[in-house]
């Protein structure tokens, strides 16, 4: 990775504004200067301009303030960073969250793993970065600030525009850095999610992975261009997607759930000892999944809820006009499991209407 000399040094112990960025003037007569910006922090997580995990202690925990982009007053854009670094060494695991900005579940879920684990009995290293998108954090909005969802355009590029340079800097800054990578998500606005993973199940270590989340569904589903799990991928990472229920909420079992999935991979990795977590019921693990849609446009009303099964042929939804006339009922194409679902009620043409996930066949195979 090529980065330009920079013109101080890559951690520093306290934020430089006011330092070598800028001279403050001394404010004149009887004009009081705002507090130092440096006081009117919630924490002290230095500024860095490269992660070096390797400059964490062993058995310490740290967090950092990574220096991604500048924004258009000429602020710098943060990703916080968490660093448990173990007193033995051991894989890299990594876990991102919001890349999407509307995606919340992930943050608690990774403030806790940090509360919970114990960096003197820990192998290896765990990085958490509770926020990937922050301009669209902000804003509460899925995309980022050009309008682009950044999950479409990973790895990004170097010199590209606003997203592509952001994604750029997330893969090559951060993410590059792991062995295992986990991305938490939710799902998008107007729609509720299962507690699902998805995962490349013809590959024996993020098969693995996404058995240990102890998640309602797996979907199998090889990484995709564009994804961060596909950029990780592509770089030797093994990456698997948590779907953590819903958006702009935190919805507090979906959360422990997420935690203790990621307890059971660390555990299996022989980073920490804790006892395994096996699921109340095993996941049902689908070989692929689809999206059904309106062909007109109305008031949808989907019927079933999310995890639960459907037979073929069964009614999952009614459209009905602005009087109130039914006009259409939507059955479902083929045996499966409702995955996710709309709870948006009016919809266009096109209207998304549940994400029907069709199971493994019996003898294990993916296609
Ligand atoms: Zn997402």
């Amino acid at each position: 990775m090529h980065r330009q000399p920079l013109p101080f040094c890559r951690i520093s112990t306290h934020l430089h504004f006011g330092g070598p960025y800028l001279k403050t003037p001394k404010p004149k007569g009887d004009i009081k200067a705002m507090k130092n910006p440096v006081t009117i922090l919630q924490h002290d997580a230095p500024v860095i301009e490269e992660l070096l995990l390797e400059e964490v202690p062993p058995g310490e925990i740290q967090r950092f303030l990574l220096h991604l982009v500048t924004d258009g007053m000429g602020l710098p854009v943060f990703i916080p960073i968490i660093i448990a670094r173990g007193m033995e060494d051991g894989p890299v695991v990594g876990l991102t969250a919001a890349v999407h900005g509307n995606e919340l579940n992930g943050i608690p879920v990774i403030q806790r793993l940090f509360r919970e684990v114990r960096p003197r009995e820990l192998r290896g290293t765990l990085v958490g970065v509770p926020v990937v998108n922050i301009p669209s954090l902000l804003r509460k909005r899925r995309r980022f600030i050009d309008g682009t969802d950044l999950n479409h355009i990973m790895p990004g590029k170097p010199d590209g525009n606003v997203s592509q340079v952001y994604a750029y800097r997330i893969v090559n800054w951060i993410v590059n850095k792991f062995d295992y990578l986990i991305d938490l998500h939710t799902a998008s606005f107007g729609r509720v999610n299962s507690y699902y993973i998805r995962a490349d199940m013809s590959a024996p270590e993020t098969r693995k992975m996404a058995l240990l989340q102890n998640a309602q569904i797996i979907v199998h589903n090889p990484p995709s261009d564009g994804t961060l799990r596909g950029a990780a991928d592509a770089l030797g990472i093994h990456a698997i997607t948590l779907e953590v229920g819903n958006p702009n909420t935190f919805q507090k079992g979906l959360i422990r759930s997420g935690l203790t999935g990621i307890h059971n991979l660390l555990n299996d990795l022989k980073m920490t000892d804790a006892e395994f977590e096996a699921p109340e019921s095993p996941a049902v693990t689908c070989r692929h999944s689809y999206w059904l849609y309106t062909d007109t446009g109305g008031i949808l009303t989907v019927y079933p809820s999310v995890a639960q099964m459907v037979k073929a042929g069964e009614v999952v939804a009614t459209l009905r006009n602005i009087f109130g006339d039914l006009i259409r009922e939507y059955t479902a194409p083929e045996d499966g499991i409702v995955i996710g679902k709309s709870v948006s009620p009016i919809n266009q043409t096109g209207g998304r209407i549940l994400h029907l996930g069709i199971l493994e066949r019996n003898d294990g195979m993916m296609e």
